[in-house]
């Protein structure tokens, strides 16, 4: 078993859409970012990356790279997903926290944890998303942003390990 741990915040602005785990949230603003800003779906990316030793987000979608302005970040998660398959791991589950004063995560979470459990090939109930506010404090209570913080546990995928490795 391996554990990672990932973090992601994104300003919000008008004029965007907001999408949070792949589902667009009815939102008088949006996050900013070089690709839809879906720092939740950013944070498990990273959180599955660094449990496979794969570095991060950045690395395998730069911001300088104007060939994915605005991709979604779906895609960036079906990317990660299939990398994870490729190493030989299979995710045990995800635990996500939500930092934001607005919206409220409780209403979407069961669509959200559908998207996520249909992108990423796993149980619905191996995925965790809880919303959190900051009782007014900081950007995300000031409502200046989003931050996501999440967790990837991650295990070695009998058979596929020994097709990686050539077995013992
Ligand atoms: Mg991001």
């Amino acid at each position: 078993m391996r554990i990672g741990i990932g973090y992601d915040a994104h300003a919000l602005v008008r004029g965007r859409k907001l999408f949070l785990g792949g589902v667009e949230i009815p939102s008088d603003r949006g996050l900013l970012g070089h690709s839809d800003g879906d720092c939740l779906i950013h944070a498990i990316c990273d959180a599955i990356l660094g449990a496979i030793s794969e570095q991060d987000i950045g690395h395998h979608f730069p911001d300088s790279d104007q060939a994915i302005k605005g991709i979604s970040s779906v895609e960036i998660l079906r990317f990660v997903s299939d990398l994870t398959n490729k190493k030989g791991y299979s995710i045990v589950n995800i635990d996500a926290v939500v930092v934001a004063e607005t919206p409220k995560i409780s209403p979407y979470r069961e669509k959200i944890k559908e998207k996520l459990s249909e992108i990423l090939g796993i149980e619905k109930d191996s995925i965790s998303i809880k919303g959190k506010t900051t009782e007014g404090l900081g950007f995300t209570g000031r409502k200046e942003g989003i931050a996501v913080y999440a967790v990837a546990l991650v295990e070695k995928t009998p058979g596929v390990w020994q097709e990686v490795t050539g077995g013992i």
